[in-house]
């Protein structure tokens, strides 16, 4: 037999979107799907956090522009 089974990827859930994730080396956001997920889970935990200082929290719209900079080598 030829099947390697014991080799395939774990898969687990992602915390922000319930997608199926791979977790493999390819995925430097495991366990979320992509940079997107961890950074808006990132989001809602310092939206918690800066709740008292009155900060307004990002939203995806934001989130997805810093990205976009980030990716770009800009800051
Ligand atoms: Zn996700």
């Amino acid at each position: 037999m030829n099947q390697r089974t014991s080799t395939r990827p774990l898969e687990v859930a992602c915390p922000q979107c319930h997608k199926k994730v791979q977790w493999t080396d390819d995925n430097p956001h495991r366990p979320f799907c992509s940079k997107r997920c961890k950074m808006l889970d990132l989001g809602a935990w310092a939206d918690e956090s800066h709740r008292i200082a009155g900060e307004p929290a990002m939203d995806e719209t934001e989130i997805d522009e810093m990205i976009l900079r980030q990716e770009r080598g800009e800051e």
